[in-house]
């Protein structure tokens, strides 16, 4: 199923994409949460209901709706950072890796976005109010948990991914170097785009399968296949449920492939007017303009 948070005349409302592309508000069924959060919460008893709604219920033209990030999860939403090799090399080498000790970790390297920077698909992003100029793009794949768990071992990890959407994780460089850590370049308002869709992990077996892409300005400059990720989706669970209880709806973006701005010479960093696309089979394309 293809989960949406939408805005109406009436206000916010969850709900689900036809094959169409028409979206079906779950308001028709008042037994149904109203927030994505609560959806996700619910497990497989929410989705069989919202199931039947689809097949039966009326639904919105899909250019009558305006979607925004499908979930707003409880926590911080949790990033990986180097975990794709060609990534870490560039980043090793663009000189913008405070943090830096070796170019491949022997361990996840995890970070968080502040709530507060997540935006929508469509959405406008303001690199404008980033005074040192050095904001950049970072296409990832982005797990949304189902089943909540502490110390949840990778062989049963998969139980508790209820789906996918993507991510930009965008990033101020400067502030990223100059505080020796992620949080605060990463974490500017509007500097979490999500979206288009939630998609339900039944839809996708394997993302290894699956690749990603990265457009700015129609010019491709990210393509990579999932299957490169150096520390793959159940040792992501692993590792950040062994240190951090994780709760229905939270979000990991699991890292971005090479070719973000800084791994050319010089730095290509994004301006207003830009338009930056992500694209992964079967999920969607994420698309958002800088202002
Ligand atoms: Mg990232």
């Amino acid at each position: 199923m293809r989960l949406v948070t939408f805005d109406t005349d009436s206000g916010t409302r969850i709900g689900a994409l036809r094959g169409s592309g028409d979206v079906v508000d779950f308001a028709q069924d008042p037994e149904l949460p109203t927030t994505m959060e609560d959806f996700v919460a619910r497990g497989g008893e929410a989705l069989d209901r919202a199931a039947r709604l689809l097949t039966s219920a009326e639904a919105i033209p899909a250019d009558r709706v305006r979607l925004r990030a499908p979930i707003r999860p409880r926590n911080n939403v949790m990033c990986v950072g180097k975990n794709y090799l060609d990534h870490a090399k560039e980043f090793a080498g663009s000189g913008f890796d405070a943090s830096q000790r070796q170019t491949v970790p022997d361990h996840p390297v995890v970070f968080t976005k502040a709530l507060s920077s997540i935006t929508g698909p469509n959405d406008a992003v303001t690199v404008s109010a980033d005074t040192t100029g050095t904001t950049d793009y970072e296409g990832e794949l982005a797990i949304v948990i189902g089943e909540g768990g502490t110390s949840i071992p990778a062989a049963d990890a998969w139980r508790h991914v209820y789906g996918y959407t993507i991510i930009n994780d965008l990033t101020i460089r400067a502030l990223q170097k100059r505080h020796i850590q992620f949080f605060l370049g990463k974490s500017a308002a509007t500097y979490c785009p999500m979206g288009p869709y939630l998609v339900t992990h039944d839809e996708i077996p394997d993302p290894t399968t699956l690749w990603l892409r990265t457009r700015v300005n129609g010019e491709l400059r990210q393509a990579a296949p999932l299957a490169d990720l150096i520390f793959p989706i159940p040792t992501l669970i692993e590792a950040i449920s062994t240190a951090v209880t994780l709760e229905p709806g939270d979000v990991i973006a699991t890292g971005t492939p090479s070719g973000v701005g800084i791994g050319f010479t010089p730095p290509r960093f994004l301006a207003p007017g830009d338009i930056i696309e992500v694209s992964i089979d079967g999920i969607g394309t994420l698309t958002n303009r800088t202002v």
